[in-house]
């Protein structure tokens, strides 16, 4: 399958991985919305967050765990943005589930 995100995951395109863990990695997007945007993806395919299903266990745990180390590692002490865009009403573009990571600015809610 001619995925962008699974080739990031399986290192083809060289791009920096910031974060890993067993079923998750991080890199930081290629068009930052913010001073820290980071992507958070499982290295499964998976195509948005309703196609998480049995098999998927731990994965979100994972999620989560990346979450805390990279606020951590990015110095976000005064908060941050976690965003899943799910479709094309949702404002997904690319079809590998992602979660955005934003912060160092002062987001505004509700969004766009
Ligand atoms: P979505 O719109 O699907 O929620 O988010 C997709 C994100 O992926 C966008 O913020 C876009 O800038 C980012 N992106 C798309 N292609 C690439 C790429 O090849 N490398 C990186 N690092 N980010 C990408
Ligand atoms: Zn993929």
């Amino acid at each position: 399958m001619d995925c962008i995100f699974c080739k990031i995951a399986n290192r083809e395109l060289g791009t920096e991985l910031v974060y890993e863990s067993d079923d998750v990695v991080a890199f930081p997007d290629i068009h930052p919305q913010a001073p820290v945007h980071i992507l958070i993806i499982p290295k499964k395919h998976l195509a948005n967050i309703g196609e998480i299903g049995p098999g998927d266990e731990g994965l979100l745990d994972q999620i989560g765990a990346a979450v805390k180390e990279l606020a951590a590692k990015y110095q976000l002490d005064d908060g941050y943005r976690l965003v899943t865009n799910c479709g094309p009403a949702g404002g997904q573009t690319v079809p590998h589930l992602h979660f955005h990571l934003l912060g160092g600015r002062e987001l505004s809610w509700p969004p766009g």
